[in-house]
């Protein structure tokens, strides 16, 4: 999220009109509502538009698919499960009906690898092709993670690799990285987490600001998809990947242990200073220069 849309989101704090049950409002990957004396209620929603996060000819089932998982992915950047969705689905004049039904089907297989209940939602006629999923989900007090929480030293590591998704149709049929984030919580809780949306470099930037930290990256570190430019990996967006941040010491016992046993991928990329606003980039030959990509911005 860049310039003005975070600016535009900002804007909106005020007309929160939070009730004690709001632990968190606007702002992170997901809300967090009270629930019981163990667990948070998370609630998120996230919207797929044609033409923006799908081009018309793609392939009904993976929009279906994507519009639920975009939501799965920010359920567990707070460290939580998916429970319970409604889908509402905007239908332009002349789509085929087969069309409607392999996009909710992809929907519902989402669902069902997830274990979420679809227990409602709203068709309407629209002028372009629109699916909109809003999700609930649970998370152990404890486990819960947030953005801000990023502390000096802290390491920074990423869940896989980055760049080029939407080129290569990776945005359409990603899996939600559910399992790393309940991993990670249960044996090695983050200082902060958040999925990736929005390219590595403008969501890193957003967390460091949420701390008042820095942070240097390394170049060589930062795992690319095929055929990806540095660019495109700090930048492209929609990788869906988690974005976290360890203390050192987790950081090297995480690192061991994906060593030994190498079932789910996290990579360190660089790590968090005391410099707020000091966002670098170490090169091969280890020369710092600041990271000027913005990542991606809706307007
Ligand atoms: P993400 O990519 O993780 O879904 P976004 O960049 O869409 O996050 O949104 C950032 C934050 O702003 C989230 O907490 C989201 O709930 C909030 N937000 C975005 N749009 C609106 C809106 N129209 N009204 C209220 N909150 C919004
Ligand atoms: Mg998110």
């Amino acid at each position: 999220m860049g310039g003005s849309e975070f600016r535009f989101i900002n804007s909106l704090m005020k007309f929160q009109n939070l009730s004690p049950r709001v632990v968190k409002g606007i702002g992170d990957d997901a809300a967090v509502l009270a629930l019981d004396a163990r667990r948070y209620q998370l609630f998120t929603t996230d919207m797929c538009v044609e033409g923006v996060h799908f081009i018309k000819d793609a392939p009904a089932r993976a929009v279906g698919w994507k519009a639920m998982a975009v939501n799965v992915s920010d359920i567990a950047a707070m460290g939580g499960l998916p429970t319970v969705a409604v889908v509402s689905i905007g239908i332009p004049k002349g789509l085929a009906l087969s069309y409607v039904k392999n996009l909710y089907a992809g929907t519902h297989a989402c669902a069902k690898a997830f274990n979420v209940s679809i227990v409602g939602g709203d068709t309407v006629r629209a002028d372009k092709l629109v699916i909109n999923v809003a999700l609930l989900g649970e998370v152990e007090k404890k486990y819960l993670v947030t953005r801000d929480g990023v502390k000096a030293g802290d390491r920074i590591f990423v869940t896989g690799p980055l760049g080029k998704s939407l080129c290569s149709g990776r945005h359409l049929d990603f899996t939600p990285c559910v399992k790393q984030a309940r991993f990670l919580v249960e044996h090695f809780k983050p200082s902060a987490m958040m999925d990736i949306s929005d390219g590595l470099a403008g969501d890193l930037r957003h967390i460091l600001a949420a701390s008042g930290v820095g942070a240097v990256l390394d170049e060589e570190k930062i795992p690319r998809a095929a055929g990806a430019t540095l660019t495109q990996a700090l930048s492209d967006g929609e990788d869906f990947e988690l974005l976290f941040t360890l203390s050192s010491g987790k950081a090297r016992k995480l690192l061991e242990y994906s060593r030994r046993r190498n079932s789910l991928r996290f990579v360190e990329v660089g790590k968090v200073t005391a410099a707020p606003g000091k966002f670098l980039m170490k090169d091969v030959q280890g020369r710092l220069r600041p990271v000027a990509q913005k990542g991606f911005t809706h307007f």
